[in-house]
């Protein structure tokens, strides 16, 4: 019997897990979700003897029910190879009394690897399994990260393409290098004149735009998204949680059973929405502590159960943090009104009338496992110092919002339960804030001219991927208007 998959807002049709890879978002506009979140059928004991990979394995076959065993093991052997700079892929240190699960050390520094290197081989074996042979073109607009990673996951990935659109003078420069020295024969980046928003519509408009579908698929071409609210990126992200778990329980640090605390800086909801699955299929956790920068719009839900985006957006030194609508917290709002189609709909109606929505006491009532915290400018850069300071050891601007938040958290609950935070990027990605953190006198100076210094302040090697960046050659030159973007993914896709 295959699991099957169902929109948040739908009638209950019901697609596999491939179908629901490829579509990405149900045509009622919700997500898929699982009917019920599936159980680990081997215990925790025998997981803790496993590879990074073989953990992977345990939990990916039970949600991607039809693909074969080979056809998930290939998908898993593609995705976490030598792109990691390490065998353990997701390390788990010790530092300063927290156990830091690190998610940077794949193609980007950065979390969204441990999904975007395993999405394109979901994709394409989804789309052989569904008898698709067009070739796969991936568009994305871009704020910056997103973008590098997923062109680092799509790049020379057979019967892919990839088109990214970013802000020419929207992003940093460290993330515009990043993606115009991107490799790859199938990959394509464009700088357009407007803003992120100006690049985030033409892509939308292009997925809409009925005629150039038709003359794509006869030209053996079709779009899709590696937006994070796809399924192929949610699962992913739930093998991490089992694995530090079960690490801690081969490093003695736990007994079978003991419960453990996950604190996880959030954005679009979707790293700790994981977190909530892991728990599901039978990992022991105490407490999910939702950590949020200044747009603090989830430490407040998690308070009031009153969710309103209708609120000034702050740019903080954490901007992939930087979200005022948390798309993957309707899979929790869905869970918690009882799988309740109908009213999910309703709910999300009213965010995009209004804004907000209040959820009922009832639901209210079942988010007991989550806890709301926040940390501001000023707290985050504190944290970054505290940690140095106590341990040597140097955190970036993102890992430090959860990092302060835990640190509050525990002064105020006593609470002793061992706790993991979830560190999403490298200290590198983000070294001007990060070194003016530690001392003033770095105060001004910009990323690249940080990262020497950061090498020595940290004594870790500069990365594999900030190295490679400082000399590769530039690929990607393209700049276009914002009202040409189609053409010129015509003129790359030769239709
Ligand atoms: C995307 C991102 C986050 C937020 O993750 P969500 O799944 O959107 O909650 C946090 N930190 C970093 C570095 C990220 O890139």
């Amino acid at each position: 019997m295959n699991l099957m998959y169902q929109s948040t807002r739908g009638d209950g049709t019901k697609v596999t897990a491939s179908q629901a890879i490829l579509k990405g978002l149900a045509d009622d506009g919700g997500l898929f979700v699982p009917e019920s979140i599936p159980m680990l059928d081997v215990s925790l004991n025998d997981i803790a003897k496993m590879s990074y990979k073989e953990t992977a394995y345990q939990v990916m076959k039970q949600f991607f029910t039809d693909f074969t065993d080979v056809e998930l093991k290939s998908c898993i052997d593609k995705a976490y190879d030598a792109k990691f700079d390490t065998e353990e892929i997701a390390p788990l240190v010790n530092k300063a009394g927290v156990y830091y699960l690190e998610l940077f050390h794949g193609a980007t520094i950065a979390f969204k690897d441990m999904a975007l290197s395993i999405l394109p081989h979901l994709l394409t074996t989804s789309a052989k399994k569904n008898n698709i042979s067009n070739k796969i073109i991936i568009l994305t607009a871009t704020s910056g990260d997103t973008g590098k990673a997923a062109l680092a996951g799509f790049a020379d990935v057979e019967g892919t393409g990839i088109i990214v659109f970013y802000p020419k003078n929207g992003v940093s420069r460290i993330q515009e290098r990043q993606m115009v020295t991107q490799k790859g024969s199938n990959t394509d980046v464009i700088g357009i004149t407007g803003n992120f928003d100006d690049a985030q519509s033409g892509v939308k408009a292009m997925f809409n735009n009925k005629e150039l579908a038709k003359v794509m698929n006869e030209h053996g071409f079709q779009f899709s998204s590696a937006n994070s609210i796809n399924i192929g990126r949610l699962v992913p992200q739930v093998v991490y949680y089992v694995y530090s778990y079960t690490r801690l329980l081969a490093l003695g640090e736990i007994k079978e059973g003991e419960a453990v605390n996950f604190v996880v800086p959030t954005g679009n909801f979707g790293n700790i929405l994981a977190a909530f699955y892991a728990k599901n299929m039978g990992i022991p956790v105490g407490k999910l502590i939702c950590a949020s920068n200044e747009n603090k719009v989830l430490f407040d839900f998690f308070e009031t159960g009153i969710y309103d985006k209708n609120r000034d957006f702050i740019l903080t030194s954490s901007p992939s943090m930087d979200i005022l609508i948390s798309s993957n917290l309707e899979r929790l709002i869905y869970n918690i009104a009882g799988c309740n189609s109908h009213a999910t709909s309703e709910m999300m109606k009213s965010l995009t009338v209004d804004g907000k929505y209040s959820i009922t006491d009832d639901m209210k009532a079942n988010l007991g496992d989550f806890i709301g915290g926040w940390a501001n400018e000023n707290e985050t850069a504190a944290e970054i110092k505290r940690v140095y300071k106590e341990s040597g050891y140097v955190i970036d601007t993102h890992t430090a919002v959860a990092s302060a938040v835990y640190h509050n958290y525990k002064k105020t609950t006593n609470d002793t339960t061992k706790t993991i935070v979830v560190s999403t990027a490298s200290p590198y990605k983000f070294g001007t804030s990060v070194m003016g953190s530690i001392d003033d006198k770095y105060k001004g100076m910009d990323d690249f001219d940080l990262i020497d210094e950061l090498s020595k302040v940290s004594k870790i090697a500069v990365p594999k991927a900030v190295e490679e960046i400082r000399s590769a050659d530039v690929l990607h030159s393209t700049v276009c208007e914002t009202a040409d973007m189609q053409k010129t993914v015509e003129r790359i896709l030769g239709i």
